[in-house]
């Protein structure tokens, strides 16, 4: 099942980057994504795939309403 996940979403991973943190903002979304980890501010790339797979929930952008 595609996942519905839009830039600006805050999602959580099923593994922690280095820093401790586990919530990253979407930057860029497509073929690959580019996230930025809340806590330290690194931005990486991942495939869709590989996201897919890792993501453990996506919380909804800040202030949107739906
Ligand atoms: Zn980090």
């Amino acid at each position: 099942m595609p996942l519905n996940i839009n830039v600006g979403d805050i999602i959580e991973l099923k593994k922690k980057h280095p820093c401790g943190g586990n919530s990253f903002e979407v930057k860029r979304t497509g073929m690959d994504f580019r996230i930025k980890c809340i806590t330290c501010g690194t931005e990486v790339w991942l495939k869709r795939h590989d996201l897919e797979k890792r993501v453990k929930k996506i919380k909804a952008k800040e202030g949107k309403e739906t």
